[in-house]
């Protein structure tokens, strides 16, 4: 008798327990509006699936590199910069930010200290499978954000690449416009002629949201010059043509950087990523096309002349 009084009575416990935990599970639930992450890595997997709804299935992946940046700047300043201006931007347009990306082409500083450079097919694959993931959670509109020079060539490809084989989602390369306003209150700020890598704009935008990383008092210890090492060399292209300019791997003079022109640098960028996101979450074109071109390119034969509609 006792014996089942104490189990009926650790059963009700139990009942009114769980019925208690489900009553706080329903009410810890984030309202529909309620603040989230912007930050991949910080979101839990129940914000992630609102995150992917509030971005409008956008996401921002901030790629940078892992080499010498002159004498005073840190080996991750295009990772440490580029995610900055991605924060930035989706501060004030939301979107989710994925983690700091330092798989690119960097074979041009694998004589310096520091420089982690992968094979090409590994960056292929690396990216593309990023994106498959990406896009397998939902976010199928992909933003690449560069902010490493040596990467422009294989991104572009990157993005040429897109349609070797149907997809569906689209890879988007952050391209800000040539905006006269902005670059003229940009070159009033400006104090050197030649940059390019370490010099007065990376200095300056590291200098703003950095400061501690920078070693100013280091960055006269090399030469920024261009060396003009193939100078003879007419109408030509090749590989080594970066390092017969700047074999230390600077171009500029860091020592001009100042955080106000990196804060000028930082907020243009910014601004224009923000609209980029914009137009991108309104986007209802581009994967319209992408699907078009593999239904065409399907049955070549019968493609019909574009004819523009009235
Ligand atoms: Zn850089």
């Amino acid at each position: 008798m006792r014996r089942t009084c104490f189990a009926l009575a650790v059963a009700l416990a139990v009942t009114v327990a769980a019925a208690a935990a489900i009553a706080a599970q329903k009410t810890a639930r984030p309202a529909a509006d309620a603040p989230l992450p912007v930050r991949y890595e910080e979101l839990s997997a129940p914000d992630f699936v609102r995150a992917v709804s509030r971005s409008g299935a956008t996401c921002v992946v901030p790629l940078g590199i892992l080499e010498k940046h002159g004498p005073h700047l840190p080996l991750g300043t295009d990772l440490i910069d580029c995610r900055e201006v991605s924060l930035r931007a989706a501060a004030g347009e939301y979107t989710i930010v994925f983690p700091p990306y330092f798989v690119g082409q960097i074979f041009e500083a694998k004589h310096q200290p520091g420089t982690i450079a992968y094979g090409s097919r590994m960056m292929l694959d690396f990216l593309q499978q990023t994106c498959d993931e990406l896009a397998r959670n939902g976010l199928k509109k992909i933003i690449l954000v560069n902010g490493h020079g040596g990467n422009d060539a294989f991104l572009h490809y990157f993005c040429q690449s897109q349609l070797e084989t149907r997809r569906d989602y689209v890879v988007y390369l952050f391209e800000p416009a040539y905006d006269k306003a902005t670059e003229d209150k940009l070159d009033k700020l400006r104090k050197t002629t030649l940059d390019g890598h370490a010099g007065e704009e990376e200095t300056s935008v590291m200098l703003a949201h950095h400061p501690e990383l920078v070693r100013l008092d280091r960055a006269k210890d090399e030469s920024g010059e261009d060396q003009k090492r193939q100078a003879g060399l007419k109408n030509a292209y090749t590989g080594i043509w970066w390092y017969a300019g700047q074999p230390n791997h600077y171009r500029g003079d860091g020592s001009a950087g100042n955080a106000a022109f990196g804060q000028a640098l930082l907020e243009a960028e910014a601004n224009a990523l923000a609209e980029m996101i914009r137009s991108v979450k309104a986007d209802t074109v581009t994967l319209g096309l992408q699907n078009k071109f593999f239904d065409d390119a399907a049955k070549p034969l019968e493609t019909k002349p574009f004819v523009k509609k009235k």
